[in-house]
């Protein structure tokens, strides 16, 4: 029985030892688990508002330029009530009003 208590304290010893040893690394480890941990529940978190972005999608405005409607997440904000739908007519507006 001592003998076995004594192979528990020797195992015990060479597991603190090891731990010593590589705890750099095991702090790493625990580290990128915690990491891993947290991108999963940042991602759960994201879920809900990729839903209100979808909702938003249906949001739509008319192009300044040709009319086209467009959703607000795609269009390109001009002012507060004037959106265009490209580049393009961004510069084409811009190229009339001169
Ligand atoms: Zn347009």
């Amino acid at each position: 029985m001592r003998e076995a208590a004594f192979i528990l304290f020797v195992l015990f010893l060479l597991f603190g030892l090891t731990a010593l040893r590589y705890r750099k690394q095991i702090a790493n480890i625990l580290a990128l688990g915690r990491t891993l941990k947290e991108m999963r529940a940042r991602s759960d978190a994201e879920l809900p508002r990729e839903e209100r972005q979808a909702a938003k999608a249906l949001d739509l405005r008319s192009c300044a330029g040709c009319g086209t409607w467009i959703d607000m997440n795609t269009a390109i904000k001009f002012d507060r009530n004037t959106y265009y739908c490209s580049k393009e007519c961004v510069q084409r507006a811009m190229t009339s009003a001169q």
